[in-house]
Formats: structure tokens, C-alpha cells, sequence
């Protein structure tokens, strides 16, 4: 028999049982945050179910890490203790169990409507990575600034590069996202001027969260890597091309990344990804014996829809997928750690802008509309280099079961106009 909840669930939801995603939430009637999952158009507040002793029998018995404002203690459990959670969750929402279906009044306290509730940032990041994974993406930016002859740098097939970002300035989707001011050098000017960035992006990303870390000077073997998967989530690297361009020779990316990054709300466990694994891009050269993994990662398809100010609904700009990625979150997170840095439970890792092999699949502004020379055509008449005032930005992001669907939600912002005060 097909998993199935007795919570109604449509086909095309991103929340059926098989997900189980989870997130920080409040309801809007009161109360403390606490962690719930999705399931359908509900909220099951976990927090809830551990008062009724639903986890009494399980490794949660003497802890519950579900009245917390972030998921980091359930994240340093360990995948072992994850996938007691799911597995118990999981069984209380299937339509043959009756212990909540058939209990009304439970029911009315665990079951929240989504549209009741305020989701809030689903963890504790302490320190954010980007990677730089795609090679379409890396060859595209290549192409437009060193030609196509040098489009990949030498080391790009030989390791995953990235850049340590900024975890302050992480914000929860929904979030506004005020235009940044800063030098940027106009190509027909001598020096540099003050400016609101007129090149304003977005980057289409995913990341992933580390559930346990590793201890200073130990290395995450890339075979063990997943095991300190937590979950994904949508990312916006939200991006300022103008002040990149004079900024980030000799250390990279700086004020042009730092003053915003848009997550999802939703944490969608490695455990409900399983059934989309697929095979990662053959690589060759083939990588030094430290990154040399199962060539596994997941199909994730993924679409960024734009709505301006003088449109009704959104269009879809782009389709991509994560499968794309050149490296994957294994050979990532052993990269990142062979030098023996720590990483600490929250952590977010970052994928780098998700670009596929076709025009329509370019996961920034900047490739879509190839740096200015081809802007992009709204359905409305209007066209766009880069994002202007008042437009907003929605990542999706799903995989395709049979009959149903894992989904990440939504990732979005809207951009407000640049503060016209002085610096002072
Ligand atoms: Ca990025």
C-alpha cells in the first residue's frame, strides 16, 4: 500500500508524508517558537506531541530538542536519532495509524494551519561557506571575462573552490532586501564613485546544513560526509555585480555578497531525498584520492520565477537542476575539511549558483542576460539586466515522486530602494 497520510495532501503540494521537512515556527494565535514539520497545509508542532509522550519510547525520551527557537540540538543528535524522529513522525501521520487521526483534541493542538503561522530562520547558522560548483556557471562567467579559451580557472576541476561568507546577514525568506550602496567604477570613469549598485542579482543556490561536526585537525573522510548531513535548503546569494567587479581581485567576493542571503524555511532531510538520488557529471580529470566519492547527488528540479511591481503574477526566468552540480556535498564537505577545519553543527554550505547546460537554465541575471548584452523579456513588455526596485524574486524547488512531490516551498524577496541618506 502507497504511504499515505489521512492529513489531505494534493499531488502537486510540496509537503506529503514522504517529506516531513523541518522548521522553527510561532503560530499567530501565541507562544514560544518551537520545531514543527510540514505535512500538506499544516504545521505538526513536534513540541506538542513530545508533552503528549509520543517520543517517550524513543532516543527524545529524556530530551526534547523541539522547544527550541532553532533546530540545532535536534541537528547535533546525529542521523541515527533523525531517523528515529522521522520514522516515529512518519508513522503517526499514516492513514492506517489511528493514535492522532482518530483524536480530536490533539489534533486541534498539534495541527497548525501554515497560514497561522509566522516561520522563522529554521537554525543557528555560525559560519556560512559558498561554493562555486557548477561548471556551466563557473564557464559562463569565465567566457564573459576572460574569454572562452581561459573560461575555467586551472583549478577548478581539481577542487571544489568556495569562499567563506557572511552568517549575520542570513535572513529567512520573506525577508526585503534593501538595494546595497558602495564603490562601484563605472568602465568610462577614472576612479571609483559612491553609488547604489546598479547591478543588482540573484545567485539560485542550495544548501545544506551540518548536523554534527568534526573536531579541529580531523578530517570528514568523503565517505562518511553525509553522515553529518542535516538537510538542504534554497538559497538566494543575493549579488551586486558592479561593486564585485572592482572589489574581489586578489580575495574575492566581499560587500557585494554580504549584505543579504535569502534561505527557505524548510529543512528537507537527506533521509526524504533518498529515493531522488542520481548519478553526479562524470569528472575528468578524476579528482585527487580525498575527493573521490560515489558520484551520487540528488535530482532536484529548481525554477526562479520574477514578478515586477507592474506585473500580476510571476513568470518563470529560468529551470534548473541540482543534478547539474559538478561537485557534489560529499566531495564539498570533505574539501572543506581535509585541511582539518572544524565544522560545527549549523553550518551552512552553499552549492554556488546552479547553472544547466541550456540558456533558460542559467541560474543568475547576469548569465540570463548575458551581462547586459541580451535582456531578458517579461511576459508583460518589460525587460530586465538586472533587478530594479520593487521586484520580487521566488525560488522553487521540488523532487518528482510518483504521484507525489518532495518540495523545499519557497525562497523570496522583494527589493526596496537604496537609502538616499549620506553615509555618515
Ligand atoms: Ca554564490
Amino acid at each position: 500500500m502507497a504511504l499515505e497520510s489521512f492529513l489531505p495532501v494534493s499531488p502537486n503540494s510540496h509537503f506529503p508524508i514522504q517529506n516531513l521537512p523541518y522548521g522553527v515556527f510561532k503560530p499567530l494565535a501565541g507562544g514560544n517558537p518551537r520545531v514543527g514539520v510540514a505535512i500538506g497545509a499544516y504545521v505538526l508542532d513536534l513540541d506538542v506531541l513530545h508533552d503528549a509522550g509520543f517520543f517517550s519510547h524513543t532516543i527524545f525520551a529524556s530530551h526534547n530538542p523541539f522547544n527550541q527557537s532553532s533546530l540545532n540540538a535536534l541537528m547535533a543528535l546525529g542521523r541515527d536519532a533523525w531517523r528515529e524522529g522521522r520514522a516515529t513522525i512518519q508513522n503517526l501521520l499514516r492513514a492506517e495509524t489511528s493514535t492522532l487521526r482518530d483524536n480530536a483534541a490533539l489534533r486541534e493542538r498539534a495541527l497548525v494551519q501554515q497560514s497561522d503561522a509566522e516561520m522563522l530562520m529554521p537554525v543557528q547558522v555560525g559560519d556560512y561557506t559558498d561554493f562555486y560548483s557548477s561548471r556551466e556557471h563557473a564557464t559562463n562567467l569565465g567566457t564573459m571575462f576572460r574569454g572562452a579559451e581561459n573560461a575555467l580557472p586551472p583549478n577548478w576541476l581539481h577542487l571544489p573552490i568556495a569562499y567563506h561568507g557572511r552568517a549575520s546577514s542570513l535572513v529567512l525568506s520573506g525577508t526585503e532586501i534593501r538595494r546595497p550602496r558602495g564603490q562601484i567604477k563605472p568602465p568610462d570613469s577614472a576612479a571609483p564613485i559612491f553609488s547604489a549598485t546598479r547591478a543588482l542579482d540573484f545567485e539560485l543556490e542550495m544548501g545544506f546544513f551540518i548536523g554534527g561536526g568534526n573536531a579541529l585537525g580531523e578530517p570528514i573522510p568523503v565517505e562518511r560526509a553525509e553522515e553529518h548531513i542535516f538537510g538542504l535548503v534554497l538559497v538566494n546569494d543575493w549579488s551586486a555585480r558592479d561593486i564585485q567587479t572592482w572589489e574581489y581581485q586578489p580575495l574575492g567576493p566581499f560587500l557585494a555578497k554580504n549584505f543579504a542571503t535569502t534561505i527557505s524555511p524548510w529543512v528537507v532531510t537527506l533521509d526524504a531525498l533518498e529515493p531522488f538520488r542520481c548519478a553526479s557529471p562524470t569528472q575528468s580529470p578524476t579528482p585527487l584520492p580525498y575527493l573521490q566519492s560515489s558520484g551520487e547527488t540528488f535530482d532536484i528540479q529548481l525554477r526562479v520565477g520574477l514578478q515586477t511591481a507592474r506585473m500580476d503574477e510571476r513568470a518563470t526566468i529560468c529551470e534548473s537542476n541540482f543534478r547539474h552540480l559538478y561537485w557534489n556535498m560529499a566531495q564539498q564537505l570533505a574539501h572543506h575539511t581535509v585541511n582539518g577545519c572544524n565544522l560545527r553543527t549549523g553550518d551552512l554550505l552553499a552549492s554556488g549558483t546552479i547553472s544547466g547546460p541550456t540558456p533558460n537554465s542559467y541560474g543568475s541575471l547576469l548569465e540570463l542576460a548575458w551581462r547586459g548584452a541580451r535582456p531578458i523579456q517579461l511576459t508583460n513588455g518589460e525587460t530586465r539586466s538586472w533587478l530594479q526596485d520593487g521586484d520580487q524574486v521566488t525560488m522553487t524547488a521540488w523532487c518528482q515522486g510518483d504521484g507525489y512531490r518532495v518540495g523545499f516551498g519557497e525562497c523570496s524577496g522583494i527589493i526596496l530602494a537604496a537609502y538616499d541618506e549620506p553615509v555618515s
